[in-house]
């Protein structure tokens, strides 16, 4: 499985490749075992069809992210020592009937795409070009993957896409809605009409069983009209939780990727954010040595992290993608050692960042999932609505019937923060709880015993 976005991940491809080579090779020499068939499948195999089929020999399955379903063909077509190839994209392929195979079946969380493709065209992005038109897959097979995931002891599912929020099931037409944009943003394609929209799966999912939270990723900051940040703040189990990419803080630099906002919208939409779910985590994508990018135009993005304070962020030198518009329209003219030195200071300041808002935790109660145990430390590990890590010691606590009971994985455990790094947290477990328990606590004020 295979991903174009970054020149990076594509290397490692090149790399795994050669490794493969070999083992094919030694696997046919020997008498014992099948032997080996090599596939590139995803979106590298989509951008670099010939290259791949030129250049790497070994390879017998080349498919790109919407031929899957004719992956039997494809390994039959293998038979004859043929290279089978599909890279063809779909309108209209979601996947929304396969029911994916969880691996482990243990595991308390989830992921589920919901949709699939962009229609946003952002100058330096290649996602356009290997994964196609956006489409959405219906609520309604979405609303049952989630009961499925419930039943089988699932706590959190984090709802996936391209541009996750600017959902749209066309299956379900409605004629109100037309605009899905926040203020002081706008698109490169034609505003899309009726069909059930981002706010609607949101009710729809989070109505499924309270006690699983939500999240979902990757979001447009585009994406985030009035009734998307309503629903999030009246449903405690939709984690208060948003990732607003900015990509950069300067209006020029947006301009020049086609990002649809200036500076200005976006400092606007966080303040609304803020003001409308009081207490939200924020992250963010930020890309550093766009083309023409001056140093005034980083000094920019600098002042936004500032500004907005990120509790997680994706910090990127940029690499040029072929194809893509910045490819055919700007030079990739920023020094590679400028581009580090900017990636270092970014770096830099994101984490000094989230050290002062994680200091701002400390004594502060969350509401903390259990999802493993650590095996070295022997701690257990958990995530609060914000995704940061939290350990704690394994041990007995209050539990829901006034006795003592020890934290397993899955439990949802109230936990007192005491100590705080940049990207994790350390705390004492106080009392096991639900969601609902919590944020009636947390809302009414209502004073807690603990035995400790
Ligand atoms: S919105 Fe995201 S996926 Fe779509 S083109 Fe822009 S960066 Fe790429």
């Amino acid at each position: 499985m295979t991903c174009a976005i970054r020149e990076g991940a594509e290397i490692k491809i090149w790399h795994r490749l050669d490794h493969l080579r070999g083992f094919k090779r030694q696997r046919a020499m020997s008498k014992n075992g099948y032997p080996v068939k090599i596939g590139i499948l995803g979106c590298m195999a989509e951008r670099l069809k010939e290259k791949l089929i030129e250049k790497e020999k070994s390879v017998d399955i080349v498919a790109g992210p919407d031929s899957y379903r004719d992956l039997p063909r494809l390994l039959a077509v293998t038979e004859n020592g043929q290279t089978a190839v599909n890279v063809l994209l779909s309108l209209d392929e979601t996947y929304a009937d396969v029911v994916p195979v969880r691996l482990n079946k243990n595991n308390i969380t989830a992921f589920i795409s919901v949709m699939r493709g962009c229609d946003n065209m952002c100058t330096y992005c290649i996602v356009p070009f290997t994964r196609g038109k956006e489409r959405s897959r219906p609520v309604t097979s979405i609303v049952d993957e989630i009961k499925l995931l419930s039943d089988q002891g699932v706590k959190e599912v984090t709802l996936l896409g391209q541009n996750v929020n600017s959902y749209r099931d066309i299956s379900q037409q409605t004629e109100k809605y037309e605009t899905n944009l926040a203020k002081g943003f706008k698109t490169v394609y034609k505003t899309k009409k009726g069909g059930l929209r981002f706010a609607d799966l949101l009710e729809k999912v989070s109505s499924v069983d309270p006690e699983m939270r939500i999240r979902f990723t990757a979001a447009h900051p585009k994406d985030f009209p009035d009734e998307v940040l309503q629903i999030i703040t009246e449903r405690s189990n939709i984690c208060n939780q948003l990732h607003l990419p900015a990509q950069s803080g300067s209006s020029t630099v947006l301009e020049r990727m086609r990002r649809g906002y200036t500076r200005e919208a976006y400092l606007e939409l966080v303040a609304k954010v803020r003001s409308v779910i009081p207490g939200v985590a924020l992250s963010t994508d930020m890309i550093c040595g766009f083309c023409g990018e001056t140093e005034e135009e980083f000094q920019e993005t600098l002042t936004l992290m500032e500004t907005v304070r990120y509790h997680t962020a994706f910090l990127f030198s940029y690499s040029m993608r072929e194809k893509t518009t910045a490819y055919r329209r700007y030079k990739d003219d920023v020094p590679n050692d400028v581009k580090k030195d900017r990636h270092t200071r970014m770096l830099k300041l994101y984490i000094q960042s989230c050290h002062v808002l994680n200091q701002a935790e400390l004594g502060k109660v969350h509401l903390v999932l259990i999802e493993s145990i650590n095996k070295k430390t022997q701690q257990l590990v958990g995530r609060n609505e914000m995704y940061l890590k939290v350990n704690v010691d394994q041990t007995e606590i209050l539990s829901e019937d006034g006795g003592k009971r020890a934290i397993k994985i899955g439990d949802y455990v109230a936990v007192k923060i005491t100590d705080a790094k940049a990207s994790a947290f350390s705390g004492v477990p106080l009392y096991h709880t639900s969601i609902k328990e919590f944020y009636r606590d947390k809302c009414y004020g209502n004073e807690i015993v603990v035995q400790l």
